[in-house]
């Protein structure tokens, strides 16, 4: 039988091994690594810099007094805290939709949601560059899974075609995509998108982990930016980027809803998060769509487009190509104290490594400038 050490070393082998680096304070631009110093951050998905923000830890700190610091159970088992219903009536009215359900995270959000809705019989269509959370939940899901290339509205339309042939008249037919792709940090084109899959009988599922706190009116998100929230029948998200703290959440019909509480599996067999964790997300969401959470957004977007004019989100690639190289750019920059990480297959397709800037609200005029021009050397666009 094989060793866990044996595949360590083929992973070593493959320049594929990845590693824990330690991190000796809170998260933020500026972050102190175990052993070599200080760094500025742009490597984290903290885009409003809300993760030690000090609304975040005072509401946290008051609201751990008022509830404590665990659920005890799964929602269904012993009761169903208040802080969880407040956070996801405020969340269903922010994203209009007739609820909410909240999880433990985003990725149990996708793996919990999906197969509740899809099995055998069902067909899921999704972007090629979906996020693992999803493509793992249509895995779980059992359902037949076609994958079109990345914003290919051609391929979408013909696998619908195909598959509204194919279903059965009880089963059901579910399309997956993002607003804002995590490693290349472009938009789907979500209007014609959504046009496409409400002329079909397929049921529209889009997480918007990378765009809410940051797209569209008070950080709503893609959809709410082009007023076609009704017309997505799932929206997902995740608490743990735009808004610094953590945890998943899903918007729908109320029966829709209903159905998930009484079929996610991550939903039923977790604990619930922290209800301090709650009531802290719901105090987050009120900055968020506040005047604070504009002037966040404001500075956010100043940052993005001086350091790319066209940048469609706060992620940001630059594509080196092979491993090695890409590594080697982002060890040479952490050699000038910035931290920009490499990201390489399986994450990225072959050939297409890339250092993945993310920038944050937090970040000084400064701190972007010296970003560019570090990076001047790797950057053909530049
Ligand atoms: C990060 C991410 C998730 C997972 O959310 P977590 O709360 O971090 O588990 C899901 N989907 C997308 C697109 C993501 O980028």
């Amino acid at each position: 039988m094989r060793t866990p050490d044996s595949e360590l070393n083929d992973l070593d082998q493959a320049g594929l091994r990845r590693h824990l680096r330690r991190i000796d304070s809170p998260q933020g631009v500026n972050i102190r690594l175990a052993g070599s110093g200080e760094f500025l951050n742009f490597s984290s998905n903290d885009y409003l810099g809300l993760a030690n923000h000090p609304a975040n830890k005072a509401s946290y700190t008051v609201n751990i007094e008022r509830y404590g610091t665990g659920s005890g159970s799964s929602r269904l088992v012993c009761g169903s805290q208040s802080p969880h219903h407040e956070l996801e009536e405020k969340l269903a009215a922010l994203k209009n939709a007739e609820a909410a359900l909240t999880f433990s995270s985003g990725f149990a959000t996708a793996t919990g949601v999906i197969p509740a809705l899809c099995g055998k019989d069902d067909i899921i269509i999704l972007d090629k560059l979906c996020h693992a959370s999803l493509i793992d939940g249509a895995r779980l899901s059992g359902a037949t899974i076609r994958v079109y290339p990345h914003n290919d509205l051609p391929k979408l339309k013909k696998h619908l075609a195909w598959a509204t042939e194919k279903v059965q008249a009880n089963g059901r037919i579910l399309v997956i995509t993002e607003s804002i792709f995590s490693m290349d940090g472009d938009r789907a084109p979500l209007q014609e998108i959504c046009d496409i899959v409400t002329a079909s009988p397929a049921l529209f599922m889009l997480d918007e982990a990378h765009a809410f706190g940051i797209i569209g009116p008070k950080g709503r998100g893609l959809a709410a930016e082009l007023g076609i929230e009704t017309q997505v029948d799932l929206q997902m998200g995740t608490f743990s980027k735009g808004t610094g703290l953590s945890g998943g959440y899903l918007c729908s019909s109320r029966s829709l809803i209903d159905l998930l509480t009484n079929k996610a599996r991550s939903f039923i067999y977790s604990t619930a998060p922290s209800p301090s964790l709650a009531a802290t997300i719901s105090d987050c969401l009120d900055l968020i769509t506040g005047d604070e959470g504009d002037q966040l957004r404001s500075k956010l977007w100043t940052n993005i487009h001086n350091f790319r004019t066209k940048a469609e989100s706060a992620i940001v690639p630059v594509i080196i190509g092979e491993n090695e190289p890409a590594l080697e750019a982002a060890e040479k920059l952490k050699n000038k104290g910035l931290l920009v990480p490499a990201i390489r297959y399986p994450t990225v397709p072959r050939g297409t490594a890339r250092l993945r800037v993310t920038l944050s609200a937090a970040h000084s005029d400064d701190q972007i400038e010296s970003l560019n021009y570090a990076l001047a050397e790797f950057d053909s666009f530049h």
